[in-house]
């Protein structure tokens, strides 16, 4: 069986060497004589696991000393609720409402106190960013919240917004490390890792230390105060274990591969592969304003849902699969993240190119 060009867009394509590697050390990692999954979190050689994990993320990302690495569970929809509970001391917040996933976070967090919508591109389907240049924010705002790059809608923030002082938080679940980040502009910067990283069941969470208070919103349960994940590092109760490995091994790959700057130009080149077809093409077309354009998710249609429906179907038989977008929006979706080869991508637009020609 040979592995098929997945563009799903998460729990999404890992890289093939990690997979090869991680298969070897199944049974006995190094000289434990037992698997990973079946190890104490407790352990000598988990320790040095995890440990590893985090310093190799620091590398990668050049987090500084001022923030910690939390590795938790409940993926990135855990942290729609986590965030206002530890970060709402005033009880409100402004979220700008790009897509989907932000809008689940602002909505939850009206549970917990004020949220104020700051911006929005609901009014064109969420195809664009809106100008976030000079928002009217109220000054007693704790944080402001995006999404960053928006997986269903295939939009990203290029210019993170003017949050006039107030702390950044960003979902970045599906552009993680696809390309250097300054970390000192975000106060919280999470994402679940089943996007760009690893395996479902991990979500990563790095946050300034100051933001981490024992003032959490009345009725906070303690596994969902970061205070407790922070202090016990990461180990206050049993972490996503073999996950956290995998993640370690994925960022041990990314720094071999030359880290951010060489994903980033990696990254660029794909979509650019995939963009520049797009714009050309007389049978499909992006649905994204193209300044606003992901470098990870590519939305795109035919504008007949029949034959949305046949070149899904083609392309699946052809061997490029999870190409259907989501339910909520139709068309198609080629999530290119960092692990798929370019190979992929310029097979996927020789496909298309066939695809067009058959069907023009
Ligand atoms: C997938 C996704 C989520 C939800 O992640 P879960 O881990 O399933 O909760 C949230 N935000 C973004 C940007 C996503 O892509």
């Amino acid at each position: 069986m040979s592995r098929v060009y997945n563009f799903s867009a998460g729990p999404a394509v890992l890289p093939e060497e990690v997979l090869k590697e991680t298969a070897d050390e199944m049974k006995y990692y190094q000289g434990s004589g037992m698997s990973v999954m079946e190890m104490s979190h407790r352990s000598k050689v988990y320790d040095k696991i995890i440990k590893d994990a985090e310093q190799d993320l620091r590398d990668l990302m050049n987090i500084p000393d001022n923030y910690k690495v939390l590795f938790l569970q409940g993926g990135a929809s855990q942290q729609f609720a986590m965030i206002p509970m530890n970060l709402m001391k005033n009880k409100k917040a402004g979220y700008i409402v790009t897509g989907q996933w932000a809008k689940k976070a602002y909505q939850e967090g009206k549970i917990y106190g004020e949220a104020i919508e700051l911006a929005s591109s609901a009014d064109k389907t969420f195809s664009y960013i809106p100008d976030c240049s000079d928002l009217d924010i109220p000054d007693d705002v704790d944080y402001v919240y995006i999404c960053e790059n928006n997986t269903i809608y295939g939009t990203k923030f290029k210019e993170l917004p003017n949050t006039k002082g107030h702390t950044l938080v960003a979902d970045v679940s599906s552009c993680f490390l696809s390309e250097p980040v300054d970390v000192e502009k975000y106060g919280v910067i999470y994402g679940g890792v089943q996007k760009n990283i690893g395996p479902a069941g991990v979500v990563i969470v790095i946050i300034r230390e100051d933001l981490i208070t024992e003032d959490t919103l009345p009725g906070t349960p303690t596994m969902l105060k970061y205070k407790i994940h922070a202090d016990a590092q990461s180990l206050y109760n049993t972490p996503p274990a073999y996950g956290i490995y995998i993640c370690g091994k994925v960022f041990k790959w990314l720094k071999a591969q030359g880290g951010l700057a060489e994903m980033k130009k990696r990254n660029e080149e794909k979509a650019k592969v995939l963009y520049d077809f797009l714009d050309e093409s007389k049978l499909f077309k992006g649905t994204v304003v193209a300044k606003d354009r992901s470098l990870m998710n590519v939305p795109f249609v035919t504008g007949n849902e029949e034959l949305d429906a046949k070149f899904v179907k083609e392309a699946t038989e052809a061997g490029f699969v999870n190409l259907k977008g989501h339910r909520s929006v139709g068309g198609m979706r080629a999530s290119i993240y960092n692990a798929m080869p370019i190979e992929g991508v310029k097979k996927l637009v020789e496909f298309m190119k066939k695809f067009e020609s058959e069907n023009a």
